[in-house]
């Protein structure tokens, strides 16, 4: 029986597939079982920050498998002290928890928001603000939470307490604020609901307000943190820091992670007993989150995201098949003329391409480490793609 006949048998069909069976990658580039080879502008939707089995990630996380694969949260080990204080000097924030996924850090958010609020003000004031087309995850609450229709179905009854406010529309915010509300929660680009960035002055009203009604703001930073828009968290680059923000995605180079950062107004909420999670924290994901972190924050490795990014935009308005160019650093949304996106994410799979789409978009989410030459041979096999 061959991988994909064995895969369909046995592993639940929650996932529309490509028939790609991928065998192993090297930086920027895999190979599938047939010796067949791909540039990849997907990076494992944006997980695989320094590309494939980067030199440095590499040592960390095999030696730290060498010395201690895991242990309970019940110890301490020095690879989760030394991410969690890289983690949290370089973002600027109080503490961090951990956990194994995006959804994990946002249901961690939650529960710090309506804690917090519940310490000062007791029952009753629970509900959380999320926006019309966010993303925040599949669990129960993080769906729950999700501002898209389509993801509240079969599963009832879902968790209550969530309300609706469409993404840059003050008034409808404002309309929607009372003394029944803890917390606002945004991604500053959505990336699932299309890669589409808030406006600034719709981010300065929700901060504002929040900031005026003791209304924490969490930002779900799981798609864009960590370099992926230019900047290490996205908020910089609309002046902001949220009391909350969680991250997954590109944290840990394609170590399953998730990190719920709290600011010093909410950082000793959760105390003994009131959260938790057997995998949190663990020692593999924190030694490729290293590996990222010290990446990430050295000397000039942002601004070079940031030329690569300029890189991509012009060079994609540039074709005949582009009509728009959206997003924030190398979080790219691509809105196309004449084509359907999903049709052109197969025929560049075909010429050796990987893609991603958002909605009716074409997502690309690069690793970090692209190069430029590399940036040029992906472009051209898209726009071959679009021209064809
Ligand atoms: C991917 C994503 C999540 C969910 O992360 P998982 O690791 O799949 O649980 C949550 N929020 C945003 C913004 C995301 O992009």
């Amino acid at each position: 029986m061959n991988t994909i006949e064995k895969f369909n048998n046995n592993v639940m069909h929650t996932y529309g597939r490509y028939p790609l069976v991928m065998e192993k990658g090297k930086d920027r580039k895999c190979v599938d079982e047939n010796g067949k080879k791909y540039i990849d502008f997907g990076s494992g939707i944006g997980t695989n920050s320094l590309g494939y089995c980067n030199d440095k990630w590499v040592d960390y996380v095999c030696n730290q498998v060498k010395s201690l694969q895991h242990t309970s949260n019940y110890y301490y080990t020095k690879v989760q002290a030394d991410f969690a204080e890289m983690l949290c000097s370089s973002t600027g924030y109080s503490k961090v928890f951990f956990g194994n996924s995006g959804a994990e850090a946002n249901e961690c958010a939650i529960k710090i928001a309506r804690k917090y609020s519940f310490d000062k003000y007791g029952k009753g004031r629970h509900n959380i603000i999320t926006l019309v087309n966010s993303f925040h995850g599949r669990t129960l609450c993080t769906l729950s939470a999700t501002g898209q229709d389509v993801f509240h179905n079969y599963f009832f009854p879902f968790v209550e307490g969530f309300i609706n406010v469409k993404a840059n529309d003050i008034d409808d915010l404002k309309s929607k604020i009372d003394n029944t509300v803890c917390a606002v929660m945004l991604e500053y680009v959505q990336g699932e609901g299309g890669v589409n960035a808030l406006e600034q002055d719709f981010v300065d009203a929700v901060f504002d307000i929040c900031g005026k009604n003791d209304i924490l703001v969490i930002a779900d930073e799981v798609q864009t943190g960590i370099g992926r828009t230019g900047k290490l968290l996205a908020g910089e680059h609309f002046g902001k820091k949220a009391d909350i923000t969680t991250l997954a995605k590109g944290l840990a180079g394609g170590v399953p992670v998730g990190a719920c950062l709290a600011g010093e107004k909410c950082s000793d909420v959760l105390v003994a007993g009131t959260h938790g999670s057997t995998f949190g924290g663990n020692p593999l994901a924190c030694a490729g989150g290293l590996a990222v972190l010290e990446t990430v924050t050295a000397d000039g490795f942002l601004d070079d995201v940031n030329k690569k990014a300029e890189l991509f935009r012009s060079e994609l308005l540039k074709m005949n098949g582009v009509e728009a160019v959206s997003g924030l650093g190398l979080m790219i949304g691509i809105t196309l003329k004449n084509k359907k996106a999903g049709d052109v994410v197969k025929s560049a799979l075909d010429r050796g391409l990987l893609l991603l789409t958002a909605k009716d978009k074409v997502r690309l989410l690069p690793p970090l480490t692209i190069q430029y030459d590399e940036i040029k041979e992906g472009l051209k096999i898209f726009n071959a793609v679009l021209e064809a």
